[in-house]
């Protein structure tokens, strides 16, 4: 059975976004492959911000994930920091990676003009991590959408690059193109982002979820309940799209002819959400009741992990005259 290796970044809890977009994703290929899941801890600390709320966070996305269907009996589901061995082996995989390659990275570009005042190495070597996480692994597959093909391009390299110097050592991993559904952010600006705040969380009570989506910005043309919608222009319609498709004709229909108000229109977006999340959102209340059962799924997938780790690793020192 093919390997796929995929990893998460511990960003807090899950947004639908994220859960519509990936995490759905790793409950279906569990069931096709060999699943390697990791929550990037290391990657987390690129941008410093995040370190205050590291644990709360690793442990909200290992409830979410667990929650969503993600089975450790099935996948290894483990933090990136508890292998060691992926420290060692993104340091011996930039020695075979030049730096122009890395500073030629859109998203190092990107994050160094968001991030100014702390433009770092560890930012900088980034996609080395990212490469070791894969090769560690051994992985086959990574699963991509196709904006992210430069960043395993990348890998690719590094494998071609490492390959040349020391011997066929590695695979070249393949992209498993993977189409992630663009979930829009409540702003309709954007796609769903923590970072823009227009996200809903999977984890949030009906309640909030409801005040979230009050909060949705609608069809801007349609200013009293007695004007006709367009629900092509509208945030909200595009959300029921996603989630209530079974009665968007309905919705349609009575948008454009002024039989809808938007209040009511939000209030089945969000009983529909709360419909679908709730099976999510009772397994997540009974596994935060056992912390160590967390904690133990954690250990577990660290140990399996580790493993491959170890037999990857001593062939690579062996290849570079490690002794
Ligand atoms: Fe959008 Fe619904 Fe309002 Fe129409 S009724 S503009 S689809 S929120």
């Amino acid at each position: 059975m093919k390997r796929v290796f995929s990893g998460i970044r511990p960003t807090g809890k899950l947004h639908l976004g994220n859960y519509q977009g990936a995490v759905l994703n790793y409950v279906k290929m569990q069931e096709e492959y060999n699943c390697v899941y990791c929550v990037v801890d290391i990657h987390a600390l690129t941008t410093l911000s995040e370190t205050p709320v590291l644990q709360k966070n690793i442990n909200d996305m290992f409830l979410d994930i667990l929650a969503a269907g993600v089975d450790p009996e099935k996948a290894v589901l483990f933090v990136q920091s508890h292998v060691p061995q992926i420290n060692e082996l993104a340091m011996l995989l930039g020695m075979v990676t030049p730096l122009s390659w890395l500073l030629r990275v859109p998203t190092f570009k990107e994050k160094a003009r968001q991030h100014p005042e702390n433009i770092n190495y560890g930012l900088v070597g980034y996609p080395v991590l990212m490469a070791a996480d894969i090769l560690l692994y051994r992985a086959d597959l990574v699963p991509v959408g196709s904006d992210q093909l430069p960043h395993l391009e990348l890998t690719r390299e590094i494998v071609r690059s490492f390959n040349s110097r020391f011997g066929h050592t590695f695979e070249e991993p393949q992209a498993k193109l993977t189409e992630f559904p663009l979930v829009v952010g409540l702003d309709g600006k954007d796609k769903m982002s923590k970072s823009l705040n227009n996200h809903i969380e999977v984890s949030a009570t009906p309640e909030e979820t409801a005040k979230r989506i009050m909060t949705a910005v609608t069809d801007p043309a349609r200013q009293r309940k007695t004007d006709p919608g367009h629900p092509d222009v509208c945030n909200v319609f595009k959300l029921h799209q996603q989630f209530n498709a079974a009665e968007c004709p309905i919705i349609e229909e009575e948008c454009k002819k002024a039989g809808i108000g938007c209040v009511d229109c939000k209030k089945r977006l969000a009983a529909c959400i709360n419909s679908t999340l709730e099976p999510l959102r009772e397994r997540r209340a009974i596994l935060a009741e056992k912390p160590d059962y967390i904690e133990e799924v954690k250990q577990d997938g660290a140990k399996r992990a580790g493993v491959i780790a170890k037999e990857t690793l001593a062939v690579v020192r062996d290849r570079m005259n490690l002794k």
